[in-house]
């Protein structure tokens, strides 16, 4: 008897699909998109191999990360990552701000990113450190790795 084919055929794909749609909706619907008022600090960061172009900006106060947004053109993969990183942030002590690492990205953003695509998922986490060092509220400790170091 032949049982289970039909089960495991689609399995692997659909979790794929899920994850893409995922990332296709913040492409299409990002979170926090749009100039900010007042902003404290801002940074536009540029990932020339792909063309992703994301400017940063947040308003801080008391400590607290109180306003942010972002603006740019891209890969679906480089706003979808401003989009998440920009939720992550949003509400925020800038302590907790400044400890948010490449990995939590990777994590949140769910998919295998390639070495080749790095440079697009990190856009975002890079612009962050930038606009952290202005505020002076930035972890040296926490760096974007770059394809590169990934072993690209
Ligand atoms: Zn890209």
């Amino acid at each position: 008897m032949l049982v289970g084919i039909g089960v495991s055929r689609y399995t692997p794909a659909s979790m794929d699909d899920l994850y893409r749609d995922y990332i296709l909706e913040h492409y299409r619907r990002p979170h926090n998109f749009g100039v900010i008022e007042d902003a404290d600090a801002s940074y536009e960061g540029a990932n020339p191999l792909c063309g992703d172009r994301i400017t940063l900006m947040l308003g801080v106060k008391d400590g607290i990360v109180d306003r942010v947004g972002f603006t740019g053109r891209g890969c679906a993969i480089s706003q979808a990552s401003a989009s998440l990183l920009t939720d992550e942030i949003k509400g925020k002590p800038l302590s907790a701000v400044s400890a948010f690492r490449a990995d939590d990205l990777l994590d949140l953003l769910g998919i295998e990113i390639s070495p080749a695509r790095l440079k697009c998922a990190m856009l975002s986490h890079d612009s962050l450190q930038h606009v952290l060092s202005d505020l002076g509220a930035a972890d040296p400790t926490n760096t974007t790795p770059s394809p590169a170091e990934a072993g690209a």
